[in-house]
């Protein structure tokens, strides 16, 4: 393995060459969902960018284990230790257990996922399955010192913490500036200090998720299942951990005091934060009401959509900006990711019809040497597209012949493409065709939402998801036994 990778590391605000623990192996952690609602395209972003790291990792031969765990218990409204538990919440709101709201959006995201080409993780563990862990790993933390029961729940000390350990240097927060800070919250007189976090929530009769633990009956705090779970699956000290920008605190900079606080040790030696995708400059959120689902995406049904845009234009748009920059939310530049895309897509089909000649007038070698050097700059794929654009040029130079390509250089173009656009962006290209597993599934997935749509008398959004699809030249057709669709592109 010859590759330099540079990581941006987060926690020491620097590029860093990259050296995993174990020489070949890499461990990867990253916060997934949390399965309340359907996933909006910001979040897509956010997997999106792990998708590139663990697709690159692999791609350069490094064997990864990748855990990315489902959050189904524990992250309260208030995205602190204050409000309801976002599932219960919406279980009472929906009328249904906790549990089905977890599976109906755990399936919601996978569908996602897929369509999107995100690969699945070689583990996605959820909180609700390591309850034992996260009472152990609390219990560990009390041992040591760093935290203490009050009133049926486990707070963190931080203070205490801090005396031994660093405290704040992932989000560049100082202590005594928090205080100033912090808001007079509900179950804070439970609390020692203000800064001090839950790691176990005493539940009250009504609570809907609840466990018996050795303070009673009640529920973990959000930031405990991460530590325990990567801990498990990664061990002690890994290598990479990855999340949202937005995660930095409170959610990792405890994790990180927990995770010390139990083991002594720090556990991630690289942490990656992917930044915001935005509109108009907002971050994109539920809360905001600015953020649509996929499906609006490839309806164009939505109020800031001006048309509707297939899954891999913004995978590609995605790609346009660089993970740790925000990325804003335009028709325009969607429209431009299209046209790019396309043309990518037309230049890659005329490869195998290249006129090959015995003098070569491009370096393919060097071009595709830099394609790696930009991916081992921090993952920069603005740079690897211009890169393949620049390889877009010389294929449509060879194919009017004003450019010489030896046979060697039009095989460097093919085996680059394959590298870059399909394995390590992951890319697909327009016409999937019928056999296509990624069209099958988003064939099955759109389907799937207009039955859902017709069940609710929603004729407009029926109608809709038909004349996309038929405009793309695929035709359904309803019959007693469901719904069949053709392409016939
Ligand atoms: P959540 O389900 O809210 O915990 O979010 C899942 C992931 O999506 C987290 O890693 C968040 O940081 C990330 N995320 C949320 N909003 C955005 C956004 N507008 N852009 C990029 N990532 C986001
Ligand atoms: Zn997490």
């Amino acid at each position: 393995m010859e590759q330099k990778l540079h990581i941006y590391n987060s926690i020491n605000r620097q590029k860093e060459l990259f050296e995993p623990i174990t020489p070949g192996h890499v461990g990867l952690y990253v916060c997934g969902p949390t399965v309340y609602s359907d996933v909006h395209l910001g979040n897509v972003r956010t997997f999106m960018t792990f998708d590139l790291v663990y697709r690159y990792l692999s791609f350069i031969g490094y064997k990864v284990r990748y855990v990315r765990n489902i959050t189904d218990v524990g992250h309260l409204t208030g995205d602190s230790d204050d409000g309801e538990d976002k599932i219960a919440k919406k279980a009472k709101l929906e009328n249904l257990e906790p549990m089905e709201v977890v599976q109906k959006y755990t399936n919601g995201f996978h569908d996602v996922m897929r369509i999107f080409n995100i690969l699945n993780p070689s583990i996605e563990p959820t909180a609700t399955a390591h309850i034992i862990e996260q009472i152990e790993m609390i219990q560990a933390i009390i041992a040591n010192g760093f935290a203490y029961e009050s009133n049926g729940s486990v707070y963190f000390d931080v203070r205490k913490f801090s005396e031994k350990y660093p405290y704040g240097k992932l989000s560049g927060r100082v202590i005594d500036d928090l205080y100033t800070n912090t808001r007079d919250l509900d179950g804070q007189d439970e609390k020692r200090d203000s800064l001090d976090f839950a790691l176990w929530k005493k539940a009250d009769d009504s609570h809907l998720m609840k466990w018996n633990s050795p303070w009673g009956i009640g529920f973990p705090g959000w930031h405990i299942e991460c530590s325990v779970m990567s801990t498990k699956y990664l061990g002690k000290s890994f290598d990479i951990h990855g999340g949202g920008m937005d995660l930095k605190f409170p959610h990792h900079e405890c994790e990180i005091a927990q995770n010390v606080g139990a083991t002594g040790h720090e556990p991630v030696r690289y942490w990656m934060h992917g930044n915001m995708l935005t509109v108009n400059g907002r971050k994109m959120a539920k809360s905001e009401g600015n953020g649509f689902t996929p499906e609006e995406l490839i309806t164009g049904n939505h109020k800031l959509l001006d048309k509707g845009y297939s899954p891999m234009t913004v995978r590609f748009f995605f790609l346009m900006g660089h993970y740790a920059s925000t990325l804003d939310f335009s028709n325009e530049a969607l429209q431009a990711a299209e046209k790019g895309y396309k043309r990518m897509c037309a230049a890659m089909k005329l490869i195998p019809q290249l006129p090959a000649s015995a003098t070569s007038a491009y370096d393919t070698q060097k071009w595709r040497n830099e394609c790696f050097e930009a991916m081992n700059d921090d993952f920069n794929t603005p740079i690897v597209l211009s890169h393949l654009f620049e390889g877009v040029r010389v294929i449509n130079s060879a194919k009017e012949g004003s450019i010489q390509l030896t046979q060697n250089d039009i095989a460097t173009l093919k085996l680059t493409f394959e590298d870059f656009f399909f394995t390590v962006m992951g890319l697909s290209s327009e016409e999937g065709g019928e056999n296509s597993k990624l069209s099958a599934s988003l064939m099955e997935m759109i389907l799937n939402m207009r039955t859902e749509a017709k069940a609710n008398k929603d004729f407009a959004t029926s109608d809709k998801l038909r004349d996309a699809l038929a405009s793309i030249q695929i035709q359904i057709k309803d019959s007693k036994e469901g719904t069949t669709w053709t392409y016939e592109g």
